[in-house]
C-alpha cells in the first residue's frame, strides 16, 4: 500500500516509508493521569489507533510505545490535594485509561512505560546536553538553551528569534509567546517526589519524558510521531530540540497530529471545564463504539464539533450497519455462479476503493462511504433473493477486511434480533392466509404484528421479521 501521510515536519502529504523494512517505530504522547482522560483526548488516540491498525493491516511490525505521564505539574498538585501518594494517585488513573481504550477497541500499545520507571534515562539525556553545553544549570532546575539549537522553530514555525537574553519558562505547558528556554529538570521543592542527579536531585519537565522514553525503545530516530495539533508548540518542538541536540540525528521523520475536537467552537479541555468522559456518555445510554463511529465520520486533520445530536446520528448509524450485517449473516438467497462471480467483481472493486481511502492520509469518511456501498450491494442483493451463503461469506469477509482498520467489530456484535415464538406464530398464520390468497386474514395478522412492534416483508425466500 502507498499510505499517504500529512507530515508536518515538511506541511505535505508524503509516501511513508519505514526506516527498516518490515518494522515501523511509532511513538504517540499518552495521557497525564491525573483524571480520566476525556473524549477529546480519545478523539487522539482514537486517530492513531486507525494509524495503528492500517500500518499493520498493510503488512508492518508496529513497535507502538505510548507514555503515561505519571510526574509533572498536574499529577504532583492533585496528588497533594488528594492528599495520596503520587503512585497511588496516578496508579487509579492509569487503570481507568486501560479500561477506557479497551472500550473503545483501541489495540494496546507495545509498549506503555510512565516516565517515573524511566529517570535514569532522563538523567543521561540531560547529562548529555549539558556536556554538549546546550543546557546549563540555573538556580531552580536545568534548562535547554534554545538559542544554541539553530533549527528551533522547524516544526511549529515559531521563531526563537523573539527570544529575550536568559528569559525562561518552567511550567510544562506554556503558549506561543512564551518562546524561552525551557525545564529539563526541576530541582527539589518541599512535598514534591525528587530523585538524585549528578546535576542536583529534583524531578524531569514534561518534555523530556517523551525524548528519553521513546529514544530508549525505538532508538535514535522514529518513523513516526503522533498526537494532536496542540503538542505542536511546545512539546513536540522541543522534543526536537532536546532529542537532535543530544544525538546529532533526526528524531522523527513523520510528525503526524490530530485536529481537536471542539465545544461550540472551542478546544474541548479540562481546564475550560467543557468537557465530557467516556462515563458521561454511557451514562446516556451510548455504547462507547457510537463514539468510535462518530470520531470515524471526520477527517482527522478536521477539527470535530461535538454535540449530542452527532453522536445520536453515529448511534443511529451504527445501529443500521449492525442491523444490516445481521440480516446478511442469514442470506440464503438462491444464486448462480454467474451472480457469485459477479458479486466477486463488485467486492475487489470496493476492497480496492476502500484501500485507496485509507491510503490517502487515512480518509475515513471515504472509507466509512465504502463501507455503506459494500453493506448496501448486500442488502439488494438480498432484497431480490440472490444473496447466497457464499456470497454473503464473501460480504462478510470484506467486511471484517474494513474492520481491521475501522475496528467497530460490526461482524462479532452483530446479532440477528430475536423473534419472540409468538410473533413467529401470527407470521406463520399470515404466510397460510397469504398462500389462500386470504388477503384481509394476511392484513390483520400484519397488523397484529405491528401492534405487538415487528414488521413482516415478504422476500423471495419468504417473510423476513424485524423488530420495529
Ligand atoms: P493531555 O493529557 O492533555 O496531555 O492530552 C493527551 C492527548 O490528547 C494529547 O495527544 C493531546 O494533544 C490530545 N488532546 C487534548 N485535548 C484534545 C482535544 N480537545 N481534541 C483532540 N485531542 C486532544
Ligand atoms: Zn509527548
Amino acid at each position: 500500500m502507498d499510505l499517504k501521510l500529512y507530515n508536518y515536519l515538511t506541511r505535505k502529504k508524503e509516501s511513508f516509508k519505514p526506516l527498516k523494512r518490515g518494522s515501523v517505530g511509532l511513538y504517540t504522547c499518552g495521557p497525564t493521569i491525573y483524571n480520566f482522560a476525556h473524549i477529546g483526548n480519545f478523539r487522539t488516540y482514537i486517530f492513531e489507533d486507525i494509524l495503528r491498525r492500517t500500518l499493520e493491516r498493510a503488512g508492518w511490525r508496529v513497535r507502538h510505545v505510548m507514555n503515561l505521564t505519571d510526574v509533572d505539574d498536574k499529577t504532583i498538585r492533585d496528588a497533594a490535594k488528594a492528599d495520596e501518594p503520587l503512585e497511588k494517585f496516578t496508579d487509579r488513573y492509569a487503570h481507568e485509561f486501560f479500561r477506557d481504550i479497551a472500550a473503545l477497541n483501541i489495540v494496546p500499545a507495545w509498549k506503555y512505560p510512565r516516565a517515573t520507571g524511566h529517570i535514569p534515562a532522563m538523567v543521561r539525556l540531560i547529562q548529555t546536553l549539558l556536556n554538549k553545553e546546550y543546557a546549563y544549570v540555573a538556580d531552580d532546575g536545568v534548562y535547554f538553551s534554545i538559542k544554541k539549537f539553530k533549527p528551533y522553530g522547524k516544526l511549529s514555525g515559531v521563531r526563537a528569534r523573539s527570544l529575550k537574553a536568559g528569559a525562561r519558562v518552567s511550567a510544562d505547558e506554556y503558549d506561543k509567546d512564551n518562546v524561552n528556554d525551557f525545564a529539563l529538570w526541576k530541582f527539589k521543592k518541599p512535598g514534591e517526589p525528587s530523585w538524585p542527579a549528578p546535576f542536583g536531585e529534583g524531578r524531569p519537565g514534561w518534555h523530556v519524558e517523551c525524548s528519553a522514553m521513546a529514544m530508549e525503545y525505538l532508538g535514535k530516530t522514529l518513523d513516526i510521531h503522533a498526537g494532536a495539533v496542540d503538542l505542536l508548540f511546545p512539546h513536540h518542538e522541543d522534543e526536537i530540540a532536546q532529542s537532535e541536540a543530544a544525538t546529532g540525528k533526526p528524531f522523527v521523520r513523520y510528525f503526524v497530529e490530530a485536529e481537536h475536537l471542539m465545544v461550540d467552537g472551542k478546544k474541548m479541555s479540562k481546564s475550560l471545564g467543557n468537557m465530557f468522559t467516556l462515563r458521561d456518555i454511557e451514562m446516556r445510554e451510548f455504547h462507547t463504539l457510537d463514539f468510535r463511529l462518530f470520531v470515524l465520520g471526520a477527517h482527522y486533520r478536521k477539527p470535530l464539533n461535538f454535540t449530542w445530536a452527532a453522536l445520536e446520528a453515529a448511534r443511529a448509524s451504527r445501529k443500521h450497519l449492525l442491523e444490516s450485517v445481521a440480516t446478511l449473516k442469514t442470506c440464503s438467497g438462491q444464486g448462480t455462479i454467474k451472480d457469485e462471480t459477479e458479486a466477486m467483481k463488485v467486492i475487489a472493486r470496493l476492497e480496492k476503493k476502500f484501500n485507496a481511502a485509507i491510503a490517502d492520509d487515512l480518509n475515513t469518511p471515504q472509507a466509512l462511504a465504502v463501507l455503506h456501498e459494500l453493506i448496501r450491494y448486500g442488502l439488494e442483493l438480498e432484497a431480490i433473493g440472490r444473496c447466497t451463503e457464499r456470497a454473503a461469506m464473501l460480504l462478510l469477509a470484506m467486511i471484517k477486511n474494513f474492520d481491521r482498520v475501522l475496528g467497530l467489530q460490526l461482524v462479532e456484535l452483530a446479532r440477528a434480533p430475536s423473534i419472540p415464538a409468538e410473533i413467529q406464530k401470527l407470521a406463520q398464520e399470515r404466510e397460510e392466509a397469504r398462500q389462500a390468497k386470504n388477503w384481509q386474514e394476511a392484513d390483520r395478522l400484519r397488523d397484529a404484528m405491528k401492534t405487538a412492534g415487528f414488521s413482516v416483508e415478504d422476500t423471495p425466500t419468504g417473510p423476513r421479521i424485524r423488530p420495529l
